[in-house]
């Protein structure tokens, strides 16, 4: 397993904020001292203008250096715009990887799947999954499948990806909850699974897989997933129910549909996120 992450994800911080280094850095040392999967590491170079402007306008790129928070969750920080470069180059390394045969994780922040073509919003500045499915469809790959687990509606890549030939989103998600939107199916390929709140674990895991077979029609020579952990039970910003195994089932799940694979670190802001992480490595790895 590679994990692709580098020590300047955790150089920034609002105290308080769920969205914290100790995400990354207690992971990184989990993995570190665990012995079930081999982990190899690797560091990225930041994300390019020309892989960038492709999911996002010129006038955000630039907004980006202006130092005025974004909304009351999504503070701009002194070099985020590099910070969140070097998100998306983690993600476009993987994407790399995957292609190369290899099982990859980005394993970085700021997150990404709510930042628009325009707008930062939701934590996210840059939207990682996103530029790196565009750069795999300009490079050669001509179907792409984008798989987003996270708690939260992946709205940004939807609205990045809606009606992009090549491309189909499969979101699974709370619903009513942040960000408000994902209730039903949009343009050509964009599916949405919204999960009320509190739904039990299996039928969870029965939407989960729904989704997954859903991909699969989709015949995808790729799949990018945005690997949220914040429909674990004990997340403080959502309410549903999984667990560890849960994650651990639908790496392996994944790992089954025999495609290359690479996940994108997005939300996830339980103290557990580490072993989460672990969780679904050792399925997708094992
Ligand atoms: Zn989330």
């Amino acid at each position: 397993m590679k994990i692709v992450t580098d020590e300047n994800c955790t150089s920034y911080n609002a105290p308080g904020h769920p969205e914290r280094p100790g995400r990354i850095s207690a992971t990184v040392e989990l993995l570190r001292k665990q012995k079930d999967v081999p982990i190899s590491w690797a560091k990225a170079p930041p994300a390019e203008n020309a892989s960038i402007l492709r999911a996002h306008t010129p006038e955000h790129l630039a907004r980006l250096n202006v130092p005025e928070d974004f909304d009351a969750d999504t503070a701009w920080f002194p070099n985020i715009d590099e910070r969140a470069r070097a998100s998306a180059g983690a993600a476009l390394e993987a994407m790399r990887c995957a292609r190369r045969g290899e099982s990859v994780l980005s394993l970085m922040r700021p997150p990404g799947h709510h930042a628009t073509r325009r707008k930062a919003m939701g934590f996210c500045y840059l939207n990682s999954v996103s530029i790196a499915a565009l750069e795999a469809l300009a490079t050669g790959v001509e179907r792409v499948a984008i798989y987003d687990f996270d708690v939260h509606h992946g709205n940004g890549t939807e609205a990045i990806l809606l009606d992009t030939p090549g491309t189909a989103f499969f979101s699974i998600h709370q619903y009513p909850c942040y960000p408000g939107t994902g209730g039903r199916n949009v343009g050509d390929n964009c599916f949405n699974y919204p999960v009320p709140p509190l739904t039990p674990r299996k039928e969870y895991r029965h939407i989960l897989n729904s989704a997954l077979e859903h991909l699969k029609n989709f015949e995808p020579e790729l799949i990018s997933v945005s690997a949220g952990f914040d429909a674990y039970a004990r997340d403080p910003l959502a309410q549903e129910t999984l667990e560890a195994e849960d994650y651990e089932w639908l790496g392996q799940s994944l790992r089954k549909l025999g495609l290359p694979v690479f996940s994108v670190l997005e939300g996830g802001y339980s103290d557990d996120l580490p072993e989460l992480i672990l969780a679904y490595l050792r399925g997708i790895t094992l």
